[in-house]
């Protein structure tokens, strides 16, 4: 069967004669056969202008944990339409935000809220280093932190070379972009994730200069590898005995492993915590939550805490619903998410066994990595690099075929309202594209 998108590709074209690349954030363009524009998403799946449905599991690349145009979000939202959505003023909804969030994720003494994942990251950094004194940036291969000048690398080839302890030249991060400041990233020290070695070479020898370490909780973004045990436990115990900001980035994780992210779920407290994509439910919110003591620079006023739409009302508003929906019922939200993922990544490793076909899942939880790769462990980056990525693009786009819309990179997201009738249809999907691939 060959998909009938002839409207998205005509869109496509004519958005090209006003929008800068016919798409609105880069990572959208290379969706194959073609980008696809949208008429509507209900609940678990998505209809495109040329009329096909498909089962989502990009989910917006992650904000929509309870699907599409859940009722709850609906609700919150059309209070907020009928109440104004933004006043840049302050209003009681900041206040019911940051007190939930204050409650529900552990490290948060107070909170800041910010738009997107980026700015929270960009606000992390400030106030390390405000905080600190000092002004370097440890960060590992493989993880993402947003598209600032302040932090965006270039994600190495598979021939890349881990940095190796010691050799300066390694460790100097590679820009993201063409356009970027390469002084921006004369601070950011990017060392191999799970590599225990290499940190504490590292942080001996530049303690003194080194104000934060970044980390997400799992490497969702390349592989959604998990940290070896005492991995996170380690960076914390060194962070805290050399006067270091730990930093974990949960704009992916958080409310997504579960209402207190992955640092609550690993009992973890990290210095500051960043959180966003599901947390909106698809609005634009996004915070930081961290110690009393690191906020408190905010509160005093020598760190700039900027935004004309932070905290506006339409975006909390949102934030409660979503979370609030999440939170009903002691979270079964969160073991419905998990067994649809379990049942997915059951069928997808049968699947792979049946057709023969090299390849394997990394679970955390409900968020999982599907890749075709000879290797039979996945637990680092550069063994992450070895995969057939040329070949899953394939398989994505032959999924789309079937009416199932998968990430190009691998990283499938499930939401609260996916359940058994989206995991049957994706298994059989999956069955016909693998005996074709
Ligand atoms: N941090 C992580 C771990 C992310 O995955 C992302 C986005 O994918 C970001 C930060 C940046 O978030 P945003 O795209 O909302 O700016």
């Amino acid at each position: 069967m060959t998909l009938s998108i002839e409207k998205s590709k005509q869109l496509l074209a004519d958005s090209k004669q006003y929008l800068a690349g016919g798409v609105a954030s880069s990572l959208r363009a290379a969706m194959k056969p073609t980008p696809l524009f949208v008429e509507s998403g209900y609940g678990p799946r998505i209809r495109d202008v040329d009329g096909n449905e498909y089962i989502d599991y990009l989910l917006a690349y992650g904000p929509l944990i309870l699907g599409h145009a859940h009722p709850s979000l609906a609700e919150g939202m059309s209070h907020a339409l009928k109440r104004g959505v933004t006043y840049g003023l302050q209003h009681s909804g900041e206040i019911e935000l940051a007190k939930l969030l204050t409650e529900i994720l552990p490290c948060a003494d107070r909170v800041a809220l910010s738009g997107s994942g980026t700015e929270a990251v960009m606000l992390a950094l400030r106030l390390s280093r405000a905080y600190t004194g000092k002004s370097k940036v440890i960060r590992f291969h493989g993880h993402f932190h947003g598209w600032s000048d302040a932090i965006f690398t270039s994600f190495p080839s598979a021939d890349m070379k881990q940095a190796a302890v010691g050799s300066a030249s390694d460790n100097i991060a590679p820009p993201g972009t063409n356009g970027q400041s390469e002084n921006s990233l004369q601070d950011i020290i990017m060392l191999p994730w799970n590599d225990l070695e290499a940190l504490e070479a590292t942080l001996l020898r530049e303690k003194d200069q080194i104000a934060a370490v970044i980390t997400e909780p799992i490497m969702c973004n390349n592989g959604c590898i998990s940290p070896k045990p005492g991995y996170l436990e380690r960076i914390r115990e060194l962070t805290e005995q050399y006067g270091i900001v730990m930093i974990m980035d949960e704009v992916i994780t958080g409310f997504r492993l579960g209402l207190g992210g992955a640092h609550g779920k690993m009992g973890l407290k990290p210095d500051l915590v960043t959180v966003g994509k599901a947390m909106g439910g698809g609005f634009a919110i996004s915070a930081v939550a961290g110690k009393r003591e690191l906020m408190a620079l905010i509160e005093n006023g020598t760190v700039s805490h900027l935004g004309t739409l932070n905290g506006n009302f339409a975006a909390t508003s949102a934030a409660l619903a979503t979370l609030r929906e999440l939170g009903k019922d002691n979270g079964c939200a969160y073991i419905q998410m998990e067994h649809t993922a379990d049942q997915l990544v059951q069928g997808i490793r049968a699947l792979l066994k049946k057709h023969q076909i090299p390849g394997l899942v990394n679970q955390a939880g409900p968020v999982f990595h599907m890749m075709f790769t000879a290797e039979t462990k996945v637990e680092d980056f550069a063994t992450f690099n070895k995969r057939d990525a040329a070949k899953y693009s394939r398989f994505a786009e032959l999924m789309l075929e079937e009416g199932v819309l998968v990430r190009p990179s691998g990283l499938w997201y499930v939401s609260a309202v996916h359940g058994e009738n989206e995991v049957t249809a994706t298994i059989e999907a999956m069955d016909r594209v693998l005996a074709k691939l």
